[in-house]
């Protein structure tokens, strides 16, 4: 790489992009047409596309459908530069990071685009034992993880008696929503296929959520339309209820129940990547760090915070906008254009998030869409419009086609392709 270790003494400005998920991607790709050396660094070679990861996890996606390589989404972008590195650290006052690997860069500008990562909540066993959903390497374990169990039912039936094939999901949300709402549709259309002799009517998958209700952020019509719809699928709702411990084979809740499980999905919290607690700044909620009106961080005005590291207001109605990848998308793309504003010595402006809606899904043919102004869509017209914008949202032409070509194949056959292991 060209050396900027001597800061930004070039012909060129350097911004510098740490993390290249969608606030990274957003920035950077709206760097396009800026006299600037764009400089993206991930610790991972590729984008991962998280709303997919479940599908990943449950055998509809190939992990190349939501994992897309970094390098090749700039490959029209002659002013940028991809990196694969860790970030150890961030001096902004001295404006210079700090690598695993590489020299320390020193920029003009900077997007801090770290993302979050999971928090267990100090839960007894969790970070050992529990299967967190934020990674492609998350889902590729749980997937692994799963047929693992079947495998070995098939040959030991004693082990559907202990729990081996029953699954707990921790959280309401949609990470655990579509997790289960997915886990059930394998367990009962494909596995109950795959291993006829195992008795796949035992198997239970339990949704446990600590709040009364599922989908906090939905209208309530639309909470009691998903539990429903779950339950449906086979799935156990148990709302009201709190994880206590986890062990290998058995999930403790603080009412005293235990369910035997050999396997617990974790989609029930989330907190700032940890270099966001190392910058010295008073952070909000979940180590967040507080964005500036303009996403600038506060004393800092050429360093930018987006994404689900940052606690982001919207200008338009005051309110803080919840983690999502399409809220990432938009304020790494705002980041871009003040720093392209500042760069021709205009003022910056205020972020005003461009809401089209929030969805989910729960199965094939269930999804619950909510819309700006109050409406409300369900059912099989939900699930297609979730389906038309995730697919809209994912990187390339080419990850889209790869979802289609899987999705209309599962949803005439039913069939998942991608339920093979491969040993490395
Ligand atoms: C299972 C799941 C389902 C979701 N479903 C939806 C949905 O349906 N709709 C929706 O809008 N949103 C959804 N979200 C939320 C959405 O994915 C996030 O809001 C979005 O990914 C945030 O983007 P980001 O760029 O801030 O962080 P990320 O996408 O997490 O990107 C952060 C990047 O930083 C890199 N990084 C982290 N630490 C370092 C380091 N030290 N050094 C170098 N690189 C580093 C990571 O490798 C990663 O590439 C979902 C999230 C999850 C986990």
């Amino acid at each position: 790489m060209a050396d900027k270790s001597e800061g930004a003494k070039g012909p060129r400005p350097v911004v510098l992009v740490l993390g290249g998920g969608f606030a990274g991607i957003g920035a950077a790709r709206a760097l396009k047409k800026v006299d600037a050396d764009v400089v993206v660094v991930d610790q991972h070679d590729c984008h991962t596309f998280q709303p997919l990861l479940y599908q990943v996890a449950t055998d509809l996606l190939e992990p190349s459908a939501v994992g897309h390589p970094l390098r090749d989404l700039f490959h029209e972008h002659p002013n940028a530069r991809v990196h694969l590195d860790a970030v150890t650290s961030i001096d902004l006052e001295k404006r210079e990071v700090r690598f695993a690997e590489m020299q320390p860069v020193v920029y003009d500008y900077l997007v801090l685009a770290l993302g979050a990562e999971v928090t267990f909540f100090g839960t007894e066993g969790a970070a050992e034992h529990a299967f967190p959903m934020y990674t492609l390497a998350d889902a590729v374990r749980l997937k692994k993880h799963v047929l693992d169990k079947w495998e070995a039912a098939d040959k030991d039936e004693t082990l559907v008696d202990d729990g081996a094939l029953n699954v707990v999901v921790v959280g309401g949300g949609p990470t655990g929503v579509e997790s289960a709402g997915a886990l059930a549709e394998l367990y009962r259309s494909n596995f109950a296929e795959d291993y006829p002799d195992v008795r796949q009517e035992q198997a239970r998958i339990t949704l446990v959520e600590g709040s009364p209700h599922l989908f906090g952020m939905f209208k309530e019509r639309l909470r009691d339309y998903t539990k429903g719809a779950l339950e449906e699928r086979g799935v156990e709702v148990l709302l009201g209820e709190i994880v206590e411990a986890v062990e290998p084979t058995r999930v403790k809740l603080k009412s005293g129940k235990v369910l035997e499980a050999h396997t617990l999905v974790w989609g029930a919290g989330l907190q700032a990547n940890p270099i966001a607690s190392s910058l010295g700044l008073e952070l909000e909620k979940g180590n967040r760090i507080a964005a500036e009106p303009d996403l600038s961080i506060a004393g800092h005005p050429e360093a930018f915070a987006v994404g689900d590291i940052a606690w982001i207001t919207d200008s338009k109605t005051d309110e803080v906008l919840p983690q999502l990848g399409s809220v990432a998308l938009q304020a790494g793309a705002h980041a871009a254009e003040n720093i392209a504003r500042q760069l021709e010595g205009k003022e910056t402006k205020s972020f005003a998030y461009h809401d089209k809606g929030t969805m989910a899904t729960i199965g094939r043919g269930a999804a619950v869409v909510q819309l700006p102004h109050g409406r409300t869509l369900k059912g099989e017209t939900a699930w297609l419009a979730w389906g038309t914008v995730h697919l809209a949202l994912l990187s390339t032409g080419e990850d889209r086609a790869k979802a289609v070509v899987d999705w209309t194949w599962a949803g005439f056959t039913h069939e998942r392709a991608a339920r093979i292991s491969v040993e490395t």
